[in-house]
């Protein structure tokens, strides 16, 4: 035995469930029980169908995130590597120059090139100092302080490339 619900319904409603359950040759409570269950079983797939749908909307929105945060990072590796290629070929290039010469030893009037004169500093032949060719004319708009610090940190990157070249190739 079942347990017994009263509702009131509209009379169309009402003539619509005898028509119903004349049709399929049911009882009245047995279409009434049919009809109630196939309702709140479709009232509640379309809840979690709805469900279903916020949550693939959600992830979706996640992966576009997810992939636009990729996008970035492929862009930022990508400005890295060209950084780190001009730094490479500048380097070599600075590498390359210093070995060229650059003047002549002022003792022994023999080559000197600029990893002798920028990182050395002497002579590889006599070992002389090589400060004074680095020591320009005094003149009226050389602030020789600047000057100095320039070529110290011409001197270091000089270093630098070279180290940077030897241990390259
Ligand atoms: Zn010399």
């Amino acid at each position: 035995m079942g347990e017994v619900v009263y509702a009131r319904v509209p009379e169309p409603l009402k003539q619509a469930l005898h028509g119903h359950a004349a049709e399929r040759e049911l009882t009245l409570t047995r279409a009434v029980v049919e009809l109630l269950e196939r309702g709140l079983q479709a009232t509640a797939d379309a809840q979690s169908v709805s469900e279903l749908e916020a949550k693939l909307a959600a992830a979706s929105s996640e992966r576009e995130q997810t992939r636009a945060r990729l996008r970035e990072a492929e862009f930022g590796l990508q400005a890295a590597r060209e950084r780190e290629q001009l730094t490479a070929r500048t380097y070599s290039a600075l590498a390359e120059r210093s070995r060229q010469q650059l003047a002549s030893c002022p003792q022994c009037r023999k080559p000197v090139c600029g990893r002798d004169l920028f990182v050395r500093g002497r002579c590889p032949h006599c070992n002389k100092p090589l400060t004074s060719l680095l020591m320009p004319a005094p003149r009226a708009n050389l602030d020789s302080n600047e000057y100095l610090a320039l070529l110290g940190a011409l001197g270091v990157l000089v270093g630098l490339a070279l180290a940077t070249a030897n241990s390259a190739g």
